[in-house]
């Protein structure tokens, strides 16, 4: 999976913390809830998410059915309206546009791919695709239909132009879709399970589509049930019951599925480190397990001649604590907050992380494979001639 480098990490912390605006993402939701009235009463679908999304990023949503993922993605391109919060794209303001604003917003700046493809059945591939383009006004009259030629073109579909919707497969309505979500060159394409009703060699295909818009440059929030083709996105935004998983517990755990990763998310509780201040101790009881959510841990294991060093640094998203809970029961290294940025952690105890790798023997063997990793680096370390000391 293409992860993004902890440098990128700690630039969207910066970026976020900026403040107001949405400057620097593309997408950025703040305490967005939405409720649904009924005689039942009120359904809470979404329950205060936040969510950033920065340009170029591929960024695929999973959860189960249900979970409230596309009330999410029907909130980042308007076709749903948040009951209390705030939705920013591009420096819009959607969630306060008017009905006429939002659907000329819409028409020029999200592309949106549906699971069912939506075509207009009684116009022409091509004319399917010049309809955006029509309706926003965008391109002159008579570079509409080159430019959708063109578009037809760009997902093989160029030699059926002329063909009714009914008289393409389903995979290649999709194809035809994507080419309508990119009329009128969005920045933004937002997918709603594009892949659901494809067998999973055309949904191969489609999902490359895709994989080739974000290499020239487009944005893509994907609602997909597939997680084979979430790991290829650059970021998995996990939703559960209409919250979305911390993204660093779900990265640092991204062998758990999305029931053991809500149980993990529960039972996680929060610690923040000051510059330098030690977290645990090299031998001492292994009773704990951290994931870092902001700022870096370094490993530091102390040489025969009383020298420290540092093995590792941890950032955002990484883990530590998982070895000496597994083995023996005593902490194979101490860890620090960085001098330089101090840590923000997430902290389970040993019962519930027990439990959790009694659940998932993937977890336990990604552990395991982290954990040799590292004992080869101190193991290095404590025997390397004198020099990286710190
Ligand atoms: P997902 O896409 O993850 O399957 P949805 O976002 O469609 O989930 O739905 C989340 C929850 O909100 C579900 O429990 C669903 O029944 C409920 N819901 C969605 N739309 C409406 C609506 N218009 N009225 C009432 N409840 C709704
Ligand atoms: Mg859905």
């Amino acid at each position: 999976m293409a992860r993004r480098s902890r440098q990128d990490h700690g630039h969207r912390d910066a970026g976020s913390a900026g403040g107001r605006g949405g400057a620097g993402h593309l997408i950025e939701l703040r305490r967005v809830e939405k409720a649904y009235s009924s005689v039942a009463g009120t359904f809470r679908a979404l329950k205060g998410v936040d969510l950033q999304v920065d340009r170029g990023e591929f960024v695929a949503i999973i959860g189960k059915s249900g979970s409230g993922k596309t009330t999410l993605v029907n909130m980042i391109t308007g076709i749903d309206r948040p009951t209390s919060g705030e939705v920013h794209v591009a420096g819009t303001p959607v969630h306060a546009l008017t009905e006429g604003q939002l659907a000329e917003w819409r028409g020029r700046a999200v592309g949106i791919v549906f699971q069912f493809f939506q075509l207009l059945p009684t116009l022409s591939l091509v004319e399917n695709i010049m309809l955006p383009m029509d309706f926003a006004g965008m391109y002159a009259p008579g570079e509409r239909r080159g430019r959708a030629m063109a578009l037809l073109a760009q997902v093989g579909m160029a030699q059926h132009a002329h063909k009714r919707p009914s008289g393409v497969s389903g995979g290649e309505q999709q194809r035809v879709a994507i080419a309508r979500a990119l009329a009128n060159d969005p920045p933004l394409i937002v997918a709603d399970e594009p892949t659901g009703n494809l067998d999973s060699q055309t949904a191969e295909a489609v999902y490359r589509l895709f994989e080739g818009l974000v290499r020239h440059g487009k944005t893509i929030v994907m609602v997909t049930h597939d997680p084979d083709l979430a790991r290829r996105a650059t970021r998995a935004v996990v939703v559960v019951d209409g919250e979305i998983v911390n993204q660093f517990v779900a990265e640092a755990l991204r062998t758990l599925n999305v029931d053991q990763l809500a149980w993990a998310e529960r039972h996680l509780t929060a610690r923040s480190y000051p510059p330098g201040a030690f977290i645990i101790r090299q031998g001492e009881e292994a009773s704990r397990f951290f994931i870092v959510t902001r700022g870096a841990a370094e490993m530091v294991v102390q040489r025969p001649g009383g020298q420290q060093i540092v093995v590792r640094r941890l950032g955002a998203g990484q883990y530590f604590g998982a070895t000496g809970l597994m083995h023996g029961g005593r902490t194979v290294s101490s860890v620090r907050a960085a001098p330089d940025v101090g840590a923000d952690l997430l902290v389970l105890d040993r019962e519930t992380f027990n439990r959790l790798i009694a659940e998932s023997e993937v977890t336990m063997k990604a552990f395991d494979a982290a954990g040799h990793e590292r004992m080869g680096q101190i193991e290095a370390a404590v025997h390397a001639p004198e020099g990286s000391s710190c």
